[in-house]
């Protein structure tokens, strides 16, 4: 099947209760890992490429291997999502390459670093939707800002100075209509998200609750949610990295969020953990070895490992075959009908 617009996704995520990891990419290999994990488990997919990936793969090369992976997994709905776009012109250009899903993060400034005002992140965030829906897809918006730094992008804040004011989300999403919305609720980008297990002071799990309570039928979006395990970050250090001890966000936490409006969720870190970690074991153990591929394959089934993890605890795992694509263009009627209705 062709690629599908993340709406969908969502849509059934929601009536089956259940959310969806979205996976960020650069290369064959991780595309690779994360559809033979969403075969295994029969789980929809959703690929996210952030700036930085669109800049590493050329763009077109990653494009053109999500092509590649809808040919061979043709029974997973996926999902092409352009993860932190900084401007209007980044998200209408990952559409005009056939992304069918786009962030517009206009909590931040187009330099991708500086917070922005209320009214500006409302004003691009609607031009988005604009041209997205009237091509049927999807967009997902933030609000608040997320701590740490993603690619290259984010204020390099802790996760705590701009948490999403419950007020300002309900406001946000009646003016822009977004399909899905990420708040910020403590969480960071990158592997040092907590310098001990979160608490309810540092992992604002009841201002989550409160937004959905009072957006019940709003997709919201956890980023910064890779679980940072310590047995990935054991191996890294047990051959020769030097990785500081850290934490990230528990997994029963994540599934209270699901509990609670959350799903979309966004892991980067534990897949990169695994990858680097497989590749030093290889690297320490068999020094003897040359050929990429001695690594890059234990690279692969370690992401792809920690992703089919993911899938399952997330609840998606089994849900591959419940529905039928819906295409493009009639999201696309489906949006303008709702538009006028
Ligand atoms: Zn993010």
């Amino acid at each position: 099947m062709p690629l599908v617009s993340m709406r969908q996704l969502l849509d059934e995520a929601a009536k089956g209760a259940y959310g969806v990891g979205a996976f960020n990419v650069n290369n064959m290999e991780q595309i690779q890992a994360i559809m033979e994990a969403a075969r295994e488990t029969k789980s929809p997919a959703i690929v996210q490429a952030s700036r930085g990936a669109r800049s590493y793969s050329q763009d077109r090369f990653l494009y053109h291997l999500m092509l590649a992976a809808t040919e061979l997994y043709p029974e997973i709905p996926t999902v092409l999502h352009l993860d932190h776009g900084n401007s209007v012109e980044t998200c209408k250009s990952a559409i005009a390459m056939g992304f069918t899903s786009v962030m517009m993060d206009g909590s931040l400034m187009p330099d991708g670093k500086t917070p922005s005002t209320f009214e500006y992140n409302v004003k691009a965030t609607r031009e988005v939707v604009e041209t997205a829906h009237s091509k049927g897809i999807t967009v997902e918006g933030e609000i608040g800002c997320l701590g740490g730094i993603e690619d290259g992008h984010g204020a390099g804040l802790d996760g705590l100075s701009h948490l999403t004011d419950p007020d300002q989300a309900v406001e946000f999403v009646g003016q822009t209509g977004v399909d899905a919305l990420a708040i910020a609720i403590g969480t960071s980008h990158g592997a040092y998200k907590f310098t001990s297990k979160p608490t309810g002071e540092t992992l604002k799990m009841d201002r989550l609750l409160e937004i959905h309570r009072r957006l019940p039928n709003t997709h919201l979006v956890m980023h910064g949610s890779s679980s940072v395990p310590k047995d990935l970050q054991d191996i890294i250090n047990q051959y020769g990295g030097k990785l500081k001890p850290t934490w990230g966000v528990p997994i029963e936490e994540i599934q209270l969020g699901i509990k609670n409006g959350v799903r979309k969720i966004n892991v980067d870190t534990d897949n990169r953990l695994a990858i680097t970690g497989a590749i030093r074991k290889v690297f320490a153990e068999k020094p003897e070895e040359f050929d990429p591929r001695s690594y890059l394959k234990p690279a692969r089934d370690a992401m792809k490992k920690v992703v089919a993890l993911r899938m399952t605890q997330f609840g998606q795992a089994g849900h591959a075959g419940d529905y039928a694509p819906i295409s493009l263009e009639e999201m696309a009627k489906r949006y303008q009908r709702h538009l006028t209705a």
